[in-house]
């Protein structure tokens, strides 16, 4: 995931950084306008957005299905359900969320009274990729307009339909003085990002988001990282097997084929064990795509030639090839791969080294699961991990020493349709998180207010600074 993708064949008028800036400049005098502050305005979009859904979901789940061949109860379940979830989430809540919260105060400001009030923070950006590109789009765009700000989203080049179809549908149904989508690449990402703007959400890879961190930096402008990485999935010996493997299945390849952020990376079991593991995964996928995967219409597609090479390498790997259990068959002109199960690859090979998002799950066996805390923890801090076990003790080490974004305990992947839940990475797997009230707070600037009154004005505090004073 960390080459540069071509710029879109299509792109006929280049956005340069004159037009970001007089972009930005507009939505700022709409901001500065107080517009976007009211409570109608904000429900006005957060209806639209939820009506668009409503509306269009089938040119949805069709650019969608262009983009990655996706099946469409899965879109629908994956991006189109979770949108109308956040957007009714946010209509519910919005009033409360918009209040301000009373804190008590202390001696040294008696009498007094004071408040935290959150304000919109102004312009804001997000830019977002390819998986899930619709959700990854306006679910931050949700949190966006929630909390009162104007908006530039820029979606993924890589999914072009449902970038087009972004564009399209946001100036149809949501304020286009305020809401604003600009499509592109890199060069329009970098025009954008020579900007100033009050806060950026970015979702992709770790290396981009250097480079966004980095021009936010110029501006002192706050950023989400909403990044990548391996994440584990532990799987203990007592489990209930059958359910176990579906639910790895719906972690890994029902997940947009593995091309999911916190789909399951690698597995770690026991020696014993990997075996049993493996022939109930074969019987399951089975199930869940028939004798011949590479026909089923049950699994998204490889996104494009660049990544499909990409994973075919990580296969292909010497030290990799003959680790292969089940699977391995690829056709580069559907740009589909088999799933594939690898067991005990080499902790150096390429994948293990980098993060996977495709369709290979490589097994890392282990003499004890405790063993693998520490595995985990050797590496850099994924996204989400997880943990298939009975035992409970293990659950409470699990939670209490492993270092991860998110964690699912006996599944993987839904942690993320928790509202109440912060969605968000830990060093390489991001900054910062979003969801639900969370998606508020990120678009919104905590204000700490006091209020005082003109009696009870002790002279303590004012100079001259006597000896009698300092006794007191
Ligand atoms: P991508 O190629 O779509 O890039 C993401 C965005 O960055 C795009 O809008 C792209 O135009 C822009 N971009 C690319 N190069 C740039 C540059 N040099 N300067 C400025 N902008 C640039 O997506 P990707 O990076 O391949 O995404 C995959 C990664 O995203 C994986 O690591 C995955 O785990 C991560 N991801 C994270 C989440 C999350 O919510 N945490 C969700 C999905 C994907």
């Amino acid at each position: 995931t960390s080459a540069v993708h071509p710029v879109m064949a299509d792109n006929k008028d280049v956005f340069d950084t004159r037009e970001a800036s007089l972009l930005v400049r507009e939505l700022r005098s709409i901001f500065k306008s107080g517009r976007t502050k009211s409570y109608d305005w904000r429900i006005s979009q957060l209806k639209g957005i939820e009506r668009m859904m409503e509306e269009r979901e089938k040119d949805i789940v069709e650019a969608l299905h262009l983009d990655l061949s996706r099946p469409e109860l899965e879109s629908i379940i994956a991006e189109i359900s979770g949108l109308k979830s956040a957007s009714k989430k946010a209509m519910k809540e919005l009033k409360k969320w918009m209040m301000s919260e009373k804190v008590k105060t202390s001696m040294t400001t008696y009498p007094s009274s004071a408040e935290i009030v959150p304000e919109p923070l102004g312009v804001v950006l997000i830019i977002s990729t390819w998986n899930y590109p619709f959700l990854l789009s306006l679910d931050p765009v949700i949190g966006a307009i929630a909390a009162g700000n104007t908006v530039v989203l820029k979606p993924s080049e890589v999914a072009p339909a449902t970038s087009s179809l972004l564009a399209k549908l946001l100036d149809e149904y949501l304020d286009n003085s305020a809401i604003r989508v600009i499509e592109g690449a890199v060069p329009e990402a970098t025009a954008l990002l020579e900007q100033k703007w009050d806060k950026i959400l970015y979702t992709g890879s770790a290396r981009v988001g250097r480079i966004v961190m980095a021009a936010a930096a110029r501006h002192l402008t706050p950023v989400i990282l909403e990044l990548g990485g391996k994440c584990p999935a532990i799987v203990d010996s007592n489990v209930k097997l059958e359910v176990c493997a579906r639910r790895i299945i719906a972690g890994k390849w029902a997940a947009n084929c593995g091309q999911a952020c916190i789909s399951i990376d690698y597995i770690i079991t026991t020696k014993i064990f990997a075996s049993k593991l493996i022939d109930a995964l074969k019987q399951a996928l089975e199930e869940s795509f028939g004798e011949n995967p590479m026909e089923s219409k049950d699994m998204s597609r490889i996104v494009n030639l660049f990544h499909f090479k990409r994973l075919v390498g990580l296969l292909d790997e010497d030290q990799v090839t003959d680790k292969i259990v089940l699977g391995g068959q690829r056709d580069e002109k559907l740009l589909k791969i088999a799933p594939t199960v690898l067991l005990d690859v080499p902790e150096d090979s390429q994948i293990m080294q980098e993060e996977i998002f495709g369709p290979l799950l490589p097994i890392l066996t282990v003499e004890t699961l405790e063993e693998s805390f520490e595995l985990i923890n050797s590496r850099q801090k994924p996204l989400a991990a997880y943990l298939f076990t009975n035992d409970e003790q293990m659950k409470k080490k699990f939670v209490q020493n492993v270092y991860a974004g998110g964690m699912a305990i006996n599944d993987a992947i839904i942690h993320v349709t928790v509202p109440g839940l912060p969605f968000g990475g830990v060093g390489e797997s991001g900054m910062g998180a979003y969801h639900g009230k969370f998606s508020f707070d990120a678009f919104s600037h905590k204000k700490g207010v006091l209020y005082r009154g003109f009696e009870g004005d002790s002279s303590l505090r004012y100079p001259p600074y006597t000896q009698k004073k300092q006794t007191l």
